[in-house]
């Protein structure tokens, strides 16, 4: 880990070996190496020249600690200060009423039926008793996607045919209640892109249901654009937060960065590949060191 930057900053930090502190001119010299490695990661520009700016202002003066190098002492400020920016630490759902609701949206493709079995299978490892709700009308092999995934997991899948998707999920926690199914994830339409009408079918079914969360699932090899997926979603439904799936394809993870600072939502499970058991809790710890290089 960090090699690549260790030797980008090779040249800068042998100035600041054997001072005591950070110099203004040293720490521009570094920064500009991070700036670049965070570019490079595909982290938003306006978000990096924030991040930029307030890593000056903790590295400018920095007392060079004892039993760290110059290079330790630098990256451990840059880790501390993107883990900070990434959520400071982990969170998932506290899991406070019965049935609790959970509803994923996001765009076709993102890996939405997917993760809402991913997440169903978590969940029952850890003792629930998820029902999956098929509300992804439009595209019908979704609902024989989520079917079919449900069965392999013995975990109940609800779903109707020719019936609006706020009803179908409406219906489906009552099916939820008389069958002692405690959580309830919907899988809600996705469209190639954003459109007003698919929003405005996922704040009817908001409102219909109420749920508990609503989980943004974003692609994370889409790269900047996922920015202003989220920021649409937020604006027009409200989330309560994000998952990012393949994280296991080669994209840094940049994107991770610039949704949380700029729509400030928690990111709360990340998919690592295609197998049903490909999901994990986030640790904003680890994608800091993801994103650095
Ligand atoms: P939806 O249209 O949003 O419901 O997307 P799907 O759930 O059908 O997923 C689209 C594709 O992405 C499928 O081929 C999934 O296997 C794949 N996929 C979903 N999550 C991951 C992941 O974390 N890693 C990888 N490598 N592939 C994933």
């Amino acid at each position: 880990m960090f090699e690549d930057l260790e030797a980008k900053l090779a040249n800068a930090l042998k100035k600041i070996k054997g001072q005591a502190l950070i110099t203004e001119q040293d720490a521009l010299e570094v920064l500009k190496n991070i700036k670049f490695a965070l570019l490079e990661a595909d982290v938003n520009y306006k978000v990096v020249k924030e991040i930029e700016q307030e890593l000056k202002e903790k590295l400018v003066g920095k007392q060079i600690e004892k039993n760290l190098t110059p290079f330790q002492t630098i990256v451990d400020t840059v880790h501390k200060e993107l883990t900070q920016v990434l959520g400071a630490e982990s969170s998932t759902f506290v899991i406070n009423s019965k049935p609790f609701i959970v509803m994923l949206v996001g765009i076709q493709g993102s890996g939405k039926t997917t993760t809402c079995a991913k997440l169903a299978r978590l969940l029952k490892s850890k003792g629930r008793q998820a029902l999956l709700v098929a509300c992804d009308i439009y595209r019908p092999a979704a609902v024989k996607q989520l079917q079919t995934l449900g069965k392999q997991l013995d975990i109940p899948v609800f779903s109707k045919e020719n019936t609006k998707p706020q009803d179908i999920a409406l219906e489906s926690l009552e099916y939820a209640k008389s069958n002692g199914r405690d959580i309830v994830i919907i899988d809600t339409a996705g469209r190639l892109q954003i459109d007003e009408q698919l929003m405005q079918e996922l704040v009817v079914m908001k409102n219909t249901v109420q749920p508990n969360e609503i989980l943004l699932v974003v692609d994370s090899m889409i790269g900047q654009e996922a920015v202003n997926i989220a920021k649409k979603f937020n604006d027009d439904i409200g989330i309560s937060g994000l998952i990012f799936t393949k994280m296991d394809a080669d994209a840094r993870g940049g994107a991770l960065l610039s949704i949380k600072r700029i729509v400030g939502k928690p990111i709360k499970f990340i998919g690592v590949g295609e197998k049903i058991s490909d999901l994990e809790q986030f640790y904003p710890d680890r994608i800091a060191s993801r994103i650095l290089g």
